[in-house]
């Protein structure tokens, strides 16, 4: 049953999450269906024949698509503001395929330095395996940048935020150094969502979300997502995925599909709730220094302003003391869990330097200005005053 719909690129941003992409089968279910199911079947073999052909665009196997998984791909499309989508089993399934399907050995690559240290591992240790160049630049030194991308360059990837300092990254200053330098870059928007970031606005090529953070954002599934023109999907990809498998379950992408629902609603409040979180740690005895892009003494405080529509769910502060001291103030958290995820409604405290970045080591820990008594805060949709109590009360003994 084909289904009745306005134009959805009509629709603002609420709309578009709570309806973008809906496909409605036969039954006329209100609720978006979960297609469990590996393949598709034919009346007549001659159709089999036009659909591996190409001929008529229809769902073939779940690897290549599947109606739950085209739902999600297209309602994050929408959201994104990009042409098209490809929803993958996690985010670093989605930054492995974005990276993989257009390099080749002998191209380089230009990387801020400050990443997710899965990300880290796969632009430091395994391109090089390939024959590939990998280049690390401190995120904020525009000399850097200038520096590294003067030679023709295939790639840039960057994340910002970033994990765990919260360092902001000029988006459209990069996006102009990298396309001269014949680049395309890779954002990876994981901690500012599209809520509050939109870095193809700025010029990037390429997206990429761990649907596993915010999109779910309860803590039930993982995914990962690229957004990028139809183009490079037909060039690059599709091909790319088709083959190689990284593919979502259609059960997966139906849960991220109904978290989709409420991210705008989630992200916002959060993010209200984590500037409170952050002005109410600001100039507290026994800490050091608060890294929270809303925050006025936040080093890129008037960039952040200007890229980001909210400074996000990420609070990150250092305490008097090292791993001992920090670990004492997690341990005592009451409402709070320790746990390594981000972006969901619960709030969770990390420490960085034991968990996410234990294995880049003490010198680039240094580098990256992750001391041991820095302890990074996912300020989820609990009521703000519980969560500082909480605090309070957690940092009582410094
Ligand atoms: C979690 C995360 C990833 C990896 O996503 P998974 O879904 O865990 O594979 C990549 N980048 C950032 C910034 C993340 O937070």
């Amino acid at each position: 049953m084909a289904i009745k719909r306005k134009d959805p690129t009509s629709w603002r941003p609420a709309t578009r999450m709570v309806r973008g992409g809906t496909l409605r089968s036969p039954f006329a279910e209100m609720c978006e269906g979960i297609f469990m199911t590996s393949g598709f079947v034919y009346d007549e073999a001659a159709q089999a024949e036009d659909a591996f052909a190409g001929a008529n665009q229809r769902f073939i196997y779940s690897r290549y698509s599947n109606p739950t998984v085209s739902m999600l791909e297209e309602r994050l499309a929408l959201i994104e503001g990009a042409e098209a989508c490809r929803a993958t089993a996690s985010g670093m399934a989605a930054m492995f395929a974005a990276l993989m399907c257009q390099l080749k050995a002998g191209d380089r690559v230009v990387s801020s330095r400050a990443l997710f240290g899965a990300c880290h591992y796969i632009i430091s240790t395994l391109l090089p395996r390939y024959g590939m160049e990998s280049v690390f630049v401190d995120g904020t030194d525009y000399d850097q940048w200038r520096d590294a991308l003067s030679r023709p360059t295939a790639c840039v990837f960057l994340e910002t935020p970033s994990n765990p300092t919260t360092d902001v990254i000029d988006l459209r200053l990069v996006c102009d150094l990298a396309h001269a330098a014949g680049a395309k870059v890779i954002v990876d928007n994981v901690f500012a969502t599209a809520v509050l970031q939109k870095p193809m606005e700025a010029g990037a090529d390429l997206v990429m979300y761990s649907a596993t953070k915010h999109i779910d954002g309860q803590g039930r599934a993982l995914g990962g997502a690229i957004l990028c023109d139809r183009a490079f999907i037909d060039q690059h990809l599709q091909t790319f995925l088709r083959n190689t498998g990284p593919s979502i379950s259609p059960f997966n992408a139906w849960l991220l599909l109904k978290g989709l629902e409420t991210l705008e609603l989630r992200v916002n409040k959060m993010s209200d709730n984590a500037l409170e979180i952050a002005r109410f740690l600001e100039g507290r005895n026994g800490i050091r220094r608060v890294l929270y892009p809303g925050l006025a003494s936040h080093p890129q405080h008037e960039l952040a302003m200007r890229q980001m529509k909210g400074a996000g769910t990420m609070v990150a502060f250092e305490i008097d003391g090292g791993k001992k001291e920090a670990f004492a103030v997690v341990d005592r958290l009451k409402v709070i869990d320790i746990s390594n995820n981000l972006g969901d409604a619960k709030s969770i405290a990390t420490h960085p330097a034991t968990t996410t970045h234990q294995r880049i080591g003490a010198e680039e820990r240094a580098r990256l200005g992750i001391a041991d008594g820095l302890i990074r805060l996912s300020i989820g949709l609990e009521d703000v005053e519980d969560l500082k109590e909480d605090i309070a009360q957690a940092l009582r003994g410094l």
